[in-house]
């Protein structure tokens, strides 16, 4: 009975382990910038059953493949093993390691798997991630400061986490405590959570502090149980993430993009973080086209292009008017969208318009405002 299930078993594990067949809309692909660069999705923050996530470790790596991450951080708190009844644990790197090991088994198709730990502790310190890490196990100390010098010797990025939990911050506002200054004044932290998935934690304050602390900006899912269920992935929905801007598609170029600040955080539609890096992203998705005139009129047909998978809400700030539609425009993930432009008594050769991006983010409050041009054909 059960033998003669197993062929079928393995048929479907086989047609759902093809993710741009079976999940077309799932897969996460950027184009490259205007300048080459390469936009990468990592997912930096994540746990498994060897800390309090609900899945095996494989499963994380099962989904960052459908998903098509490049990079995927195992995380897992060190100090806080609530299985240890089921799961001793006593190698912090076993996590990790398994996780490699179903990578391998899958053939690896381009995902990298890094090793990192969660440093959790109450305030004032709270949580801190260390990735690229070699050996979890020596960042397992009593003292904070300790353990990110042991990731920091082993050449390991570091982040404070979800800046703005509410069991930290009953305000929900972000804010750094003396000590974390002090741990990123000497060079120890590197980077900020500014959006976490599993609190469904946005933090514009998070991203001042990046700025106002030469911090790397983040985006992590934190994830404990399934992206499918938190994120409503396959169907539309995506983890937050970090979109790391990097020279090449390498393991050592995307490092040196984090340490670099190269990065903006994706949550939902929101882009966020440093304006040259956000513009850099924007501009790889969006383009405008302009068609011909029709004849007797100069109300100019033009497309704006989309060549993301995440949607844009655009604020029309030029001086033209559209004949179709209002000043807001909405333009689909991976779509497009025809403006009816106004462009005045005469036809132009040359068409400009501004737009106010406004699910990007570049400060508190503040979004992008960028110019698009695009030729007129004959
Ligand atoms: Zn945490
Ligand atoms: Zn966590």
């Amino acid at each position: 009975m059960y033998l003669k299930s197993l062929p079928m078993i393995a048929a479907t594990a086989a047609a759902v382990s093809s993710p741009a067949t079976a999940h077309d809309d799932r897969l996460i692909e950027f184009p490259q910038t205007l300048d080459g660069g390469f936009i990468l999705a990592a997912d930096l923050h994540t746990h498994s059953v060897f800390s309090d996530g609900a899945v095996w470790p494989s499963i994380r790596v099962e989904e960052a493949q459908r998903d098509g991450l490049e990079l995927l951080a195992v995380t897992e708190h060190l100090e806080a093993q609530p299985k240890e009844a089921d799961i001793p644990n006593p190698d912090r790197n076993r996590s990790y390691e398994v996780a490699v090991e179903s990578l391998v088994r899958s053939g690896g198709q381009g995902l990298m798997v890094i090793n990192g730990a969660e440093v959790s502790r109450r305030q004032p310190y709270g949580h801190i991630n260390a990735v690229f890490l070699d050996d979890a196990n020596a960042l397992l100390t009593s003292d904070v400061e300790d353990a990110l010098k042991a990731a920091n010797d082993q050449n390991g990025f570091v982040f404070v986490n979800h800046p703005n939990w509410i069991p930290h911050q009953p305000d929900g506002v972000a804010r750094l405590s003396d000590e974390l200054i002090e741990l990123i004044e000497s060079g120890l932290i590197h980077g900020i959570e500014v959006v976490n998935g599993t609190l469904d934690g946005h933090s514009e304050e998070a991203l001042e502090l990046a700025f106002q602390y030469d911090l790397t900006v983040l985006g992590t899912s934190d994830i404990h149980g399934l992206v499918d269920w938190t994120h409503n992935a396959g169907s539309g929905g995506h983890r937050p993430m970090s979109l790391i801007l990097a020279d090449e598609r390498t393991p050592e170029a995307m490092k040196q993009a984090l340490f670099d600040g190269h990065t903006v955080a994706w949550s939902y539609d929101d882009l966020m973080g440093g304006a040259e890096n956000v513009e850099k992203v924007v501009r790889a998705c969006l383009t405008l086209e302009a068609k011909p005139y029709p004849e007797n009129t100069t109300v100019l047909p033009v497309d704006i292009v989309n060549n993301c998978p995440v949607n844009f809400t655009l604020r029309n700030t030029s001086e033209e008017t559209f004949q179709n539609v209002s000043d807001v425009v909405r333009v689909e993930r991976d779509g497009r969208f025809t403006l009816q432009v106004r462009t005045g008594a005469e036809p132009v050769s040359t068409l400009d318009l501004k737009f106010e991006v406004m699910n990007t983010q570049v400060g508190s409050r503040r979004s992008l405002e960028l110019a698009f041009s695009a030729d007129v054909p004959e």
